[in-house]
Formats: C-alpha cells, sequence, structure tokens
C-alpha cells in the first residue's frame, strides 16, 4: 500500500481568479512562504512530496532557486501548464501542446531534473490533452477527480457568483468524469473508460460515499474529521493525497482580502497543517509507504 502527497503550486492570483477577484495580494506567498513550511513538516515525517510546479513560476530565477532546494531533497516536480489556464481543455490542441511543453521545459531548466507527470488546471481534462501530455513524453497525469460531492459543490459556487454578476475564470467540466475509475488506469477514449492511453492517477476519493480526500477538505474538517477522511480510504491500494500550497498559508500571509470569499483561509494555517498531518500519519500507521507519484506510478502500472 502506497501514498503519495502532492502539491499543486496554484498562485494567490489563481485563487483572485476562481472568486472573480482582481489581482491584488502578494502573488509569491506560495513559492516562498508556504512551500518553506510544507518542507518542514514533510521533513520531519520523512516525506517525500510531489509538487505541481506553474512553468511561467520556474522561469523567475528567485523561484527557479526553490526549485532546484526540493529537487537537492529528493522531491519530484511536475508540471501544472506553463499559465494554469482553467479554460485550458477549450483551447486549441496547438495550445494545449504550447501550454504542456513550455510548462515541462520551464521546469526542467529550473530545476535540472526530469518531469514525468502533469496535473491540469482545475482538474479538467480531455482527450486531446491527455494524448498531448503522452506524446509530450510525460509517464503519467493525475487530474481526473470522480467525485460527486466535489463537482457538486464546484456546480453551486459558480451558479452563486454568477447570480451575483462576479466571473469567474474556473469552469465547470462534463459530470462524465464522475464515472471515471477512482484507482489508477490507462485512459482509454472517452477518458473515463479503461484502455491503452497514458497512465491516470484519480485524485483520492474515499471508498464509500466518493467524499474528496484533499487538503482542502482535510483542513476544513481539522484533524478529527481528517482522520474519518483517512479512515475511509483505508484498503485502496494507492492512496494519491493532493495538497494546495495555500494549505500552508492563512489570512495573516497578507491574505486578508481573499480570506472574505476564502473560508480555508481563516483557519489559521497551523492548525490545517495538523490536520494533514493526522490524516498521513493515521495511513502511515496503517502500513503506507509514502513515495514521490512518479514511483506510485511505476509501482501501479506493473
Ligand atoms: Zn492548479
Amino acid at each position: 500500500m502506497l501514498l503519495s502527497v502532492s502539491v499543486d503550486l496554484d498562485r494567490v492570483s489563481e485563487y483572485e481568479a476562481i472568486h472573480g477577484l482582481s489581482r491584488g495580494e502578494a502573488s509569491d506567498r506560495v513559492l516562498q512562504v508556504a512551500v518553506p513550511r510544507l518542507v518542514d513538516w514533510a521533513t520531519q515525517r520523512g516525506l517525500p512530496l510531489t509538487w505541481f510546479v506553474i512553468g511561467e513560476d520556474a522561469e523567475a530565477p528567485v523561484q527557479a532557486e526553490t526549485l532546484r532546494r526540493l529537487a537537492l531533497r529528493g522531491d519530484e516536480l511536475g508540471c501544472h501548464s506553463f499559465s494554469h489556464h482553467y479554460d485550458l481543455t477549450r483551447r486549441s490542441a496547438a495550445e494545449m501542446r504550447a501550454e504542456i511543453e513550455r510548462g515541462v521545459t520551464a521546469v526542467e531548466r529550473a530545476a535540472r531534473v526530469k518531469v514525468r507527470g502533469f496535473r491540469a488546471p482545475g482538474y479538467l481534462v480531455t482527450d486531446t490533452l491527455l494524448d498531448l501530455a503522452r506524446e509530450s513524453g510525460l509517464t503519467y497525469d493525475s487530474s481526473v477527480f470522480p467525485c460527486p460531492p466535489y463537482y457538486a459543490l464546484k456546480a453551486a459556487a459558480l451558479a452563486k457568483l454568477s447570480a451575483q454578476r462576479r466571473v469567474s475564470r474556473a469552469i465547470l467540466g462534463s459530470p462524465d468524469v464522475l464515472r471515471a475509475p477512482t484507482r489508477p488506469y490507462r485512459v482509454g477514449r472517452p477518458y473515463w473508460y479503461r484502455g491503452t492511453g497514458i497512465l491516470e492517477i484519480p485524485i483520492q476519493v474515499t471508498r464509500r460515499g466518493r467524499l474528496p480526500f484533499i487538503g482542502t477538505a482535510l483542513t476544513t474538517l481539522g484533524a478529527l474529521g481528517a482522520r474519518l477522511l483517512a479512515k475511509g480510504v483505508l484498503g485502496e491500494p494507492f492512496v494519491n493525497l493532493e495538497l494546495h500550497g495555500i494549505d500552508a498559508l492563512d489570512q495573516h500571509d497578507g491574505l486578508a482580502e481573499l480570506a472574505k470569499h476564502q473560508p480555508d483561509l481563516r483557519i489559521p494555517w497551523s492548525k490545517k497543517l495538523d490536520a494533514i498531518d493526522a490524516a498521513v500519519t493515521l495511513l502511515k500507521h496503517q502500513g503506507y509507504g509514502c513515495v514521490r507519484m512518479d514511483e506510485l506510478a511505476a509501482r501501479a502500472q506493473s
């Protein structure tokens, strides 16, 4: 039984875009403040991490330095596209290809590592995007989120925003994603069927009720609820826990304005890390070995 913990390094501006806000607060907080906090925690726990990096960020020299340090720690660096367009799947194939290839190149140049994994912005993929990821030499994708409660909440949140006449840049994909397998599989056509395409490592859901086993759910529920959710994935051969950099930030990190729209920012970051830690510790005690996602992918493949 393997557990992989990955962190999407979405910038503060990505959240402002989701809530239909204009760009305001310091966008480098994730790489400069959240990353060191998560590294400290992971080091204490002897945990290797997989970071999904936005290519644009990797091109800034100061951020490249951060990525190199992560690689030296033994962590994996994956591609979270070049620009993090929430509507990537609605763009042309040429644009999708450029977003993957430029993203991979930027991270490889900055950190001097080979990139093997892709995570799409907003958990949204299409057959074309997955084909292009494979053609670009990537060995796995981890974006499919077959989680009915998450889908319903996202639909409700977007409907509320549009009723308030605020324009979110986030989009709702097709509900067909809810038909996808919940364990690693090779994608078929359409991608929610099994086939012979790229290996997909779905974002984790619980065995019963397919509740979201992701950072935001753990941090919102607190340590007690996080442990309950972790019990809900016990028995899964591979557990894919996805966090976001913002899970290690709160309103006191210069994010007071965003915290008005994003309730999890009102929880102190140390409490949020406690909740994530409670879930990971429970799984470790139950015999899960912690590996990078490329290692989990290799094991799931064989
Ligand atoms: Zn993202």
